[in-house]
């Protein structure tokens, strides 16, 4: 019972909510004690699987609160799976960008949000929307189903593919120095040259 109040104190619940049922919380109480299960474990690695996802805005604000201050004053590693590259942005010291369960880019923060992108994150980028400005759509092809075969696995949707290789052969990594990795046929340089609409929208930076 100790272990559990303090759990609950954790993520800033009182003692009390230890005899609830799941009906008698809210989504984002429910969001606490799932945390609070976890830490009980007294865990080195937290993985935070769509954490955010069904919980309302205001929530989500919380919640990140939440894991920001336990990241730091519990020193737990996380490993974080969104959709929302806002609050990837916000948490993440190192980002791997997947796609169809392959790896595209990887590599810290600052690296990941600044040119040069992966052509999948470049459209990702794209459409994080911007307040009081027009939604731009992703810049992707529209496919309904791709065999990309031993090509690359973005292929058929990329729009910087190049006809007749992306298709067919494996894209090598492009790494920088400063250790980016970024898996495509373009070089790190050619990608460089399609950034310029991105940094007018100021998502360069963190
Ligand atoms: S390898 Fe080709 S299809 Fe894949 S991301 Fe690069 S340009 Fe696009």
């Amino acid at each position: 019972m100790e272990q559990i109040t303090a759990a609950l104190a954790e993520v800033r619940l009182d003692a009390a909510y230890a005899s609830r049922y799941p009906d008698q919380l809210s989504g984002g109480e429910r969001q606490r004690v799932a945390i609070a299960r976890a830490l009980i474990a007294q865990p080195e690695l937290l993985l935070c699987d769509e954490v955010l996802s069904a919980l309302d805005v205001s929530v989500q604000a919380s919640i990140l609160e939440l894991l920001q201050r336990l990241k730091s004053e519990l020193g737990i590693a996380m490993l974080f799976i969104s959709h929302d590259l806002a609050v990837v942005r916000m948490l993440a010291d190192r980002v791997c960008v997947l796609f169809r369960g392959e790896v595209m880019e990887i590599g810290s923060r600052e690296q990941v949000f600044s040119p040069p992108y992966h052509p999948y994150t470049h459209s990702l980028l794209e459409a994080v929307p911007v307040p009081l400005k027009k939604r731009k759509p992703a810049r992707q092809r529209t496919v309904t189903s791709v065999d990309v075969g031993t090509g690359c696995v973005y292929a058929g949707r990329c729009v910087a593919e190049i006809p007749g290789i992306c298709g067919t052969m494996p894209p090598p990594w492009r790494e920088t120095q400063d250790g980016l990795a970024i898996r495509c046929h373009h070089k790190l340089e050619d990608l460089l040259e399609r950034e310029s609409g991105l940094s007018r929208r100021g998502l360069e930076k963190p």
